[in-house]
């Protein structure tokens, strides 16, 4: 039996990354890996540093500092290069779709899973999410119930009141068998957890062994909890 009635999904880190066709030719004039695996790595090595300061949703630095270490810019050009990256990671530029997710999200839909999207935006994640991966309702792609974006609701995780915007479209169910899945320690175990979900990390990489809360390598492991 699944553990879970509904999923709620993160976006940045869990179905988009920042494009890695745009931060690749950066970082490769410093002696960066180009490679689309690099960049996918570094995005959780920079994540994960983000989390062992407790970084909001504001701080970067440390997030961008980690992911020049981790596509290999060479040490005397990490601080230009981190700069760099830190005045082209705006938020129209989170839109690679990770592949395995959005097969993912195709199998939990064949499942007949309600599915919804929390996300910490700028406006911008409903109309980028329909371009490839989903829309509120029937459409060209995956079926959500909900798509939050904090800046149109005024309210942002780690604050777990961002969910009550979402979670009307899940009348009547037990929020502790609503999963809810970041990438995010801070943003998203915190808030997850606070509101009262059952919060799970994606941690493609296994950056946080130690971890007391729930961990996931990718979403197959939850298409797995419903198949
Ligand atoms: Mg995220």
């Amino acid at each position: 039996m699944p553990r879970f009635d509904a999923v709620l999904f993160d976006a940045g880190g869990v179905l988009v990354l920042p494009d890695p066709l745009v931060l690749a030719p950066l970082l490769a004039y410093f002696g960066g890996d180009p490679s689309l695996d690099s960049h996918r790595r570094a995005h959780y090595a920079g994540m994960k540093a983000k989390s062992d300061i407790d970084a909001g949703e504001s701080s970067w630095d440390a997030y961008n500092d980690a992911y020049v270490a981790a596509v290999g810019v060479d040490e005397d050009d990490r601080a230009e290069a981190a700069e760099m990256l830190d005045r082209t990671r705006y938020h129209a530029t989170w839109r690679w779709v990770i592949p395995e997710s959005r097969a993912a999200l195709d199998r939990l839909a064949e499942c007949g899973v309600p599915m919804g999207v929390v996300s910490n935006a700028s406006g911008q994640i409903e109309a980028m999410l329909a371009r490839e991966i989903c829309q509120v309702g029937p459409g060209d792609h995956i079926e959500m119930r909900v798509i939050v974006d904090s800046e149109l609701v005024g309210v942002a995780k780690p604050d777990p009141r961002i969910f009550d915007h979402a979670l009307p479209a899940f009348d009547g169910f037990d929020r502790s068998r609503i999963a809810y899945v970041g990438d995010s320690v801070t943003m998203d175990i915190g808030a997850g957890a606070a509101a009262g979900l059952h919060p799970i990390l994606l941690d493609p990489y296994d950056h946080h062994p130690e971890a007391d809360f729930e961990r996931i390598r990718s979403l197959d492991e939850l298409v797995a909890e419903f198949g």
